[in-house]
Parts: C-alpha cells; sequence; structure tokens
C-alpha cells in the first residue's frame, strides 16, 4: 500500500492574482496605488467600507486642520471655491476624482479578513476578502489608526442616546448635550453645537484644557465659550455612570473636595479619541511597540519583519492617544519608499500601465462630445 502523504494546506485558488495588494482606501493607500501604477507595478485596493472611509464618517462640512497643498495627493492640487481648508466633502470629491483620473483599482466595502503566506511559495501572499481570494506578491496596510472611538467603559455607554462621534450638527438644535474630552475633536464639537443652538456641557478630567495641543483658532473662542458662560465647563470630572434619564459625574472642586453630579442631557459625545484595528498586524504576528502599538517595520522600505509585507500612511502610528505625531501630511514619502523597494526586489513590469498616466485618450473622447454637443 502507498504511504499516506503529509497533509499539507493547499494553496487557495484565486479569484484574481495582481503585484500588490494595498489595505485601505484612504489617502494614503491611494496614493501608494498611484505611484506603484506609475511604476509599472499592478497595485490594488481593497478598503472595508466607502473610498475615504475615515472621512467619510466626519460630521458633515467638518473641515481639515491641514492646508489644502499638505493633503493632496499623488501631485494632484487641491483648491477650494474660497481658499479655505478643504471641507469633508471637498475632500471626498478630490479623491473621487484623483481615483477616476489615474484609474485606480479600487474594491469598496471589502473588508480583508485574513493574510497568509500561500504554503508552497511563502514570498507570496494570499488575502481573503470576503469570500474571495486575491494572489499577490506584496501587501501594503494602508489602515489608518482610527478605527474605532475610544470608550469610557462606564454603564450606560452603548445606550441610544451616547454617541462617540459627532453627526450632523443641525440634530443638536435646542437639545442638552453633554461632551466629553477636551481635545480637538471635543472643542471643535462644542463650539460647532454651541453655533446650532444647542445648551452644551463639556467634561473634561483635566483642571484645564490642554496649552499646546488644542489648535491655535480654536483656543480663543472656546475660552471665550467658556468664561461667559456660554458652554458649561466642568474640570476634572469624570463620567460613572449613564442611565436614559441622567448622567453621573465625580469632580473634584478647586478646593480639592469631591462631588458627585446628577445631570439630564438629552445627548452625550464622547469624543475621547479613537483607537486603531490591530487584528491584521495580529494575525499577521507583526511585532507592535509602545506607544500605541506601533507596527514595527524599516523606516528606509516600510517593509515590516515579513518580506513583501508593508506598511503605509497614519497606521505607522500606532493608536495615536495624547498628542498625534503622524498626519497624513508627514506620510507621504511612504508611497516612494515602497515603490523603490519593490522595483529593487524586481516586482513590477518595466514600463507603467497606460492607465496610471493622464488619460489623454478620455480627453481627446471629452472633446469630440463637445464638438458635437457644445450645449451639454
Ligand atoms: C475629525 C478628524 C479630523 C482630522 N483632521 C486631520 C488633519 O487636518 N490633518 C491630518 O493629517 N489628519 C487629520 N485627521 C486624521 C486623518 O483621518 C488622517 O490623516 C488620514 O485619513 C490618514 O489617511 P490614511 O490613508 O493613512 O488612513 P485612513 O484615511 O484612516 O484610511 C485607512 C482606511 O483603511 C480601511 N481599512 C482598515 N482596515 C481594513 C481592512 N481590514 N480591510 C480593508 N480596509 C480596511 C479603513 O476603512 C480606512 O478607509 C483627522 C481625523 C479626524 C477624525
Amino acid at each position: 500500500m502507498k504511504p499516506t502523504e503529509p497533509n499539507a494546506a493547499a494553496p487557495h485558488e484565486p479569484n484574481r492574482v495582481c503585484d500588490v495588494v494595498v489595505v485601505g482606501g484612504g489617502p494614503i493607500g491611494i496614493e501608494t496605488a498611484i505611484e506603484m501604477r506609475r511604476n509599472g507595478i499592478d497595485a490594488i485596493v481593497v478598503e472595508a467600507g466607502p473610498l475615504g472611509h475615515t472621512i467619510s464618517w466626519w460630521a458633515p462640512q467638518t473641515r481639515w486642520f491641514s492646508s489644502n497643498d499638505r493633503i493632496s495627493i499623488a501631485g494632484v492640487p487641491l483648491n477650494t471655491v474660497d481658499q479655505a481648508k478643504a471641507s469633508r466633502e471637498e475632500y471626498l470629491t478630490y479623491l473621487r476624482c484623483v481615483v477616476d483620473q489615474f484609474k485606480v483599482p479600487v474594491e469598496t466595502f471589502s473588508r480583508v479578513e485574513k493574510i497568509e503566506p500561500r504554503p508552497d511559495e511563502p514570498r507570496r501572499w494570499q488575502v481573503r476578502v470576503q469570500s474571495k481570494w486575491i494572489e499577490a506578491s506584496a501587501v501594503v496596510l494602508a489602515i489608518g489608526g482610527t478605527d474605532h472611538p475610544n470608550r469610557l467603559n462606564i454603564p450606560g455607554e452603548d445606550l441610544p442616546h451616547v454617541d462617540g462621534y459627532l453627526r450632523e450638527a443641525h440634530h443638536y438644535h435646542g437639545r442638552r448635550v453633554l461632551i466629553v474630552g477636551g481635545r480637538n475633536s471635543a472643542v471643535e464639537a462644542a463650539i460647532r453645537l454651541h453655533r446650532v443652538g444647542a445648551n452644551v456641557t463639556l467634561s473634561y478630567h483635566r483642571e484645564e484644557l490642554p496649552t499646546t495641543s488644542i489648535k491655535y483658532w480654536l483656543r480663543p473662542e472656546i475660552d471665550g465659550l467658556i468664561r461667559s458662560k456660554a458652554i458649561e465647563a466642568l474640570f476634572e470630572s469624570r463620567v460613572t455612570a449613564i442611565t436614559p434619564e441622567r448622567v453621573d459625574l465625580e469632580q473634584t472642586l478647586p478646593d480639592g473636595r469631591h462631588h458627585t453630579l446628577h445631570m439630564h442631557f438629552d445627548d452625550v459625545l464622547t469624543l475621547i479619541g479613537y483607537d486603531q484595528d490591530k487584528t491584521l498586524f495580529k494575525q499577521l504576528g507583526i511585532a507592535m511597540e509602545d506607544p500605541g502599538g506601533k507596527p514595527v517595520h524599516d523606516d528606509a522600505t516600510m517593509e515590516t519583519a515579513l518580506p513583501g509585507i508593508y506598511v503605509a500612511g497614519t497606521a505607522v502610528g500606532g493608536t495615536q492617544s495624547s498628542k498625534y505625531q503622524v498626519f497624513l501630511e508627514n506620510c507621504h514619502d511612504h508611497a516612494t519608499k515602497i515603490t523603490k523597494h519593490l522595483l529593487e526586489n524586481g516586482i513590477g513590469r518595466s514600463e507603467p500601465s497606460d492607465e496610471a498616466q493622464t488619460d489623454s485618450s478620455s480627453d481627446t473622447a471629452l472633446n469630440r462630445q463637445i464638438e458635437m454637443n457644445p450645449e451639454s
């Protein structure tokens, strides 16, 4: 009788094969894919939500803190009609235009659930997206760092009137709103909700707002609103429980005494920062370091200890809990570093794909259409 073969895992039948899978369709994932495609590397983007998912969940009309030239990608200028910093809506429009211009293949609403080496060929990677498998020579984890709002871990946090995100400001008109937090998101939300006619209370656990980390244009306004009592500030306070009827807060008074407050609010916004989803790092065994569980990688190439697995964008900062260090504006070089390293390792064609260049054929088609339908 023939001896039984060892039960080696078989590779998955891929639904798609490409050079590189970029996980994450945020600005840096898109910029990285464009840089690769310009250099003849067949890169595709797989995104768990819509294009620019992180920016899409900002409250309507939220503006970037960074100026437009610092958040523009792939060399495409970002301009706004009023020369102001781009709003959420303007930036999402810009992202769609950039993706269309360079014909970047983006699979939206497709979460990458697993990444593993091909059993018979460890330098090839198999990426599971729902029930499909994509096979590639390299994977870039451009997954950002703001997947989940941080939690207070107190009773009542999951009640329907408690939210970790600021939504459409209009909804809060005429309502009593407690905002928990004291950094940019909380301060900006307090100012915006005050302006739409909400009755705002701010609860912050320190004795005053941070002196250095609040944007310089928010600071005078929030200070003025607190001084004039247009916004009530409860410094040195912590929320301990939330029920549908009331919020319990413990506060230390300036004279050192503690007291408990029971207050009613229609809405409670816990704007205390965001946490990175580390599922893929853990699953791949990528080492992480403090603070914030930053994925360990080579700064010159952005490659992790796993050959062919790279990190890019704000994902490299891990969970940034206090002062943010990694922004979109200091991540643009990740795209060029990874592309250079891939080319040095023989990944990619020598000639860039036509689609990655400015699409002159569609310009010609448009010109023809204008000639035929001048009014369209
Ligand atoms: C209110 C607010 C204001 C901000 N303002 C600024 C600012 O002014 N300047 C600045 O530089 N930064 C700002 N930031 C941070 C900003 O969000 C980032 O700089 C920017 O989005 C980073 O781009 P990125 O491509 O690195 O990551 P992201 O834009 O976060 O993109 C990561 C993407 O990966 C996707 N993803 C994650 N896991 C998976 C998976 N398993 N499978 C598939 N897809 C996955 C996510 O859905 C997401 O779309 C702000 C953030 C907030 C919340």
